[in-house]
């Protein structure tokens, strides 16, 4: 029998995130509101300064300036990075 209080009978392996996270990385990126990790302005990512001569695409806070997020898809592949994202939403689909 499991015990609720033992935190390795709750453990999954990542697969287990799997659908949530497929939801969460499709959500409509010019909607999805970002709360800034360095400011705690929130503002939607439509909202935030590109700067697009770089490497990656950069994305700057609106209110503070600071990075929140850099995103890249080439041959190389596809990078996210998230340091400056404290917390991104969406609203629920329709
Ligand atoms: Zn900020």
């Amino acid at each position: 029998m499991s015990d609720p209080t033992d935190p390795g009978d709750r453990r999954l392996d990542g697969n287990a995130a799997a659908g949530v996270l497929t939801e969460v990385m499709t959500m409509d990126p010019a909607s999805a509101m970002a709360t800034c990790a360095h400011c705690g302005g929130r503002a939607a990512l439509g909202g935030h300064l590109v700067y697009a001569d770089a490497p990656a695409l950069v994305l700057r806070c609106p209110s503070c300036l600071q990075v929140v997020l850099r995103c890249a898809s080439d041959e190389g592949g596809r990078r996210l990075e998230m340091t400056g994202v404290l917390l991104l939403t969406s609203p629920p689909d329709r």
